[in-house]
């Protein structure tokens, strides 16, 4: 067992040790294959075109405020160009306070950008929402979310929209399709969504780093990011499989990378068995849907 506290590459502290890949690093040598990991994985996934008009969705969180840095640094090299976009789900006291170092994180890069709120959208914020209804508000908040995530990136004209996913996400997201037997959502996870499904195409970065590194990447870059959590939160399944999956990474390191690589070549193999679902344009606003009236809107009119 290595004892040493000294960077694998220099003689500097360690300030990380990747069980996976048994390895210590330094501050210096752990941001450097950070940044070569987000890299790496855009360039090998072909995540983004020259010319590109990105939509980076930041919520000020730290797996976003990294994202829109990551890409930011990226964007120095080559030749794309950066759009923010947030929602303000309406959340007091948690949104309210984020939306501060949001704005100010876009400013001190430059960005412009665009926040779209469910008071003007859905027609009511998150608090009220939560009031009316008890079931759960994050099955609301994900269908919003998303549908209106796409229309902001629709309205500044972006040809990709990226995400904060990281890579705890991602595996979470792949044992939760596969226990639910959910092999169409299944096909559909991972690194970039299908450019040919009537929404922006989505594509997710950090789909390779571990959370905690970018927790750590985040602190030791000084970032500004808000570290409060959702009072709605609650997810109850996603929580269990995400403490199982420590445990296992635990007792053998490596094991998130796997079941990702796993199911990103399992992926390639469903694609072709299974076809892409029927889809219509939703009546009341024009997107494509498995039913004429899409989950949003139904939502949406549930909730008015
Ligand atoms: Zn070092
Ligand atoms: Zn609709």
């Amino acid at each position: 067992m290595d004892k040493s506290t000294k960077c694998a590459l220099c003689p500097q502290k360690a300030v990380v040790h990747l069980k996976y890949f048994n390895r210590k690093l330094c501050k210096q040598h752990f941001s450097e294959l950070t940044q070569d990991r987000i890299r790496k994985n855009i360039s090998k996934n072909e995540l983004v075109d020259k010319n590109n008009r990105v939509a980076v969705a930041v919520s000020g969180g730290k797996d976003s405020t990294t994202l829109l840095y990551s890409l930011a640094n990226f964007a120095e090299k080559f030749p794309i160009e950066l759009v923010g976009i947030t929602i303000d789900e309406g959340i007091e006291g948690y949104r309210s306070e984020s939306l501060k170092v949001v704005e100010k994180n876009y400013k001190k890069l430059g960005i412009e950008y665009k926040i779209l709120r469910y008071e003007n959208e859905v027609g009511k914020p998150m608090d009220e929402i939560v009031k009316k209804d008890q079931r759960l508000p994050c099955s609301y908040c994900g269908v919003f979310r998303r549908d209106l995530l796409n229309k902001a990136a629709l309205e500044v004209d972006a040809d990709k929209i990226a995400t904060g996913h990281n890579l705890d996400d991602e595996v979470q997201s792949i044992l939760m399709n596969y226990i639910r037997g959910d092999f169409s959502r299944l096909a559909r996870t991972g690194t970039k969504t299908a450019a040919d499904t009537g929404f922006v195409q989505r594509i997710k970065p950090l789909s390779v780093v571990p959370e905690k590194e970018i927790a750590l990447y985040a602190m030791l870059n000084n970032f500004e990011v808000y570290w409060g959590e959702c009072p709605y939160s609650h997810e109850a399944f996603r929580s269990e499989i995400r403490d199982t999956l420590n445990r296992w990474e635990e007792r053998s390191p490596g094991t998130k990378y796997q079941i990702y690589n796993g199911a990103e070549n399992l992926k390639e193999l469903l694609k072709g068995a299974i076809g892409g679902a029927i889809l219509f344009e939703c009546e009341i606003c024009g997107t494509p849907s498995p039913s004429v009236i899409c989950k949003s809107c139904e939502m949406k009119k549930e909730v008015r």
